[in-house]
């Protein structure tokens, strides 16, 4: 039975075997193919469930383990975007990647993860998560000659994830979230289409919906980035209002070890939030007691019931023994707080 109150979950990623893919390492290649590469990624998910369930976890997720990196793997799948030729371009205005371009019309043409979530469905008993990438931050993950306007992609691109998440829902997923990192780097984008297109991707799910919204991996890019950032993360106070008033459900963001203001989670009043508890830019493991320190701020502002104490961001560059021991320590800090809470 999960918990009623401070249920755990995580953000997403999980790392892979080192028999699936390289260690240690961001959008590391796969070492098998074709029938063998499927059948390794869904061992690879029996392993991460059997992990997440004996380290307490209360919602699941199949750790992302069937996919290379979170945007460009949903990406690949799709019409109109040609991975043959690449553009150099400023990725969430910090570094630059090469990246795929869009030449036509996008377009789904087939489901892309709902084999994978059906799999996930049929080897948990647990509340399952599912994530997908969010419009925006897909927009800014590729270079556009096609559409020319990004709020025109983003909107393609809601439509797209909408027809796919209606299917993950209808497998029997409980919580589909949408990661947009992108969130926190183009306001006014937010504004003027972001929260819209993501409302869209959202739109008539029976299930509940979720954005996760963090400082990233721990990347040199985004290490360096945060020192720029001055004593106050105050990112978060821009999107939490329009977030408030949106229809999505679900509000995942960075807590431990950085420096948001925790009142910030003031401004998300009568949604869950997704605290996270847990640094995953660092091999220290939290102690039960600091993840209970940090639940225990966002007490102040959230209600027991709506606290799902989580991770700052997905946990795939990490070993697996350090992401074991933090999911340990995620689930005992929160078990801390349970105790004083009855
Ligand atoms: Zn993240």
């Amino acid at each position: 039975m999960p918990h009623d109150k401070l249920q755990t979950t995580i953000t997403g990623s999980l790392p892979k075997p080192a028999w699936l893919c390289e260690p240690l390492k961001l959008w590391s290649p796969w070492r098998l193919e074709g029938t063998a590469l499927r059948e390794g990624q869904q061992d690879a998910v029996r392993l991460v469930l059997q992990d997440q369930e004996r380290a307490g976890i209360d919602i699941v997720s199949d750790g992302e383990q069937t996919r290379q990196h979170f945007v460009t793997t949903f990406i690949e799948r799709l019409a109109g975007v040609d991975f043959k030729q690449t553009r150099t371009m400023r990725i969430r205005d910090r570094y630059d990647a090469q990246v795929p371009v869009v030449t036509g019309a996008v377009a789904r043409k087939e489901p892309i993860y709902v084999e994978n979530a059906r799999f996930l469905r049929s080897q948990t008993q647990r509340l399952a998560k599912f994530t997908l990438p969010g419009p925006m931050t897909m927009v800014d993950t590729l270079y556009d000659d096609y559409y020319h306007s990004r709020p025109k992609l983003a909107a393609e691109f809601a439509r797209i994830l909408n027809a796919e998440a209606r299917e993950i829902a209808a497998a029997g997923i409980d919580v589909i979230q949408f990661d947009e990192p992108a969130f926190n780097v183009f306001f006014d984008e937010v504004r003027d289409y972001g929260i819209e297109t993501l409302e869209q991707a959202a739109e008539g799910l029976p299930c509940k919906t979720a954005v996760h919204i963090c400082y990233g991996y721990g990347i040199k890019q985004n290490t360096d980035w945060k020192e720029t950032l001055g004593s106050e993360w105050r990112q978060y106070e821009q999107t939490f209002p329009l977030l408030q008033k949106s229809k999505i459900d679900q509000v995942s963001l960075e807590c431990h070890n950085s420096r948001v203001p925790i009142d910030l989670i003031d401004l998300l009043k009568g949604k869950d939030v997704l605290v996270g508890a847990i640094d995953v830019t660092t091999d220290q493991i939290e102690t039960p007691d600091e993840v209970a320190a940090t639940l225990r701020k966002a007490l102040r502002f959230v209600a027991p019931d709506k606290l799902f104490p989580c991770t700052n961001c997905g946990m795939v560059p990490l070993s697996r023994n350090v992401a074991m021991e933090k999911l340990r320590a995620l689930s005992a800090g929160a078990a801390l707080v349970r105790q004083t809470l009855a």
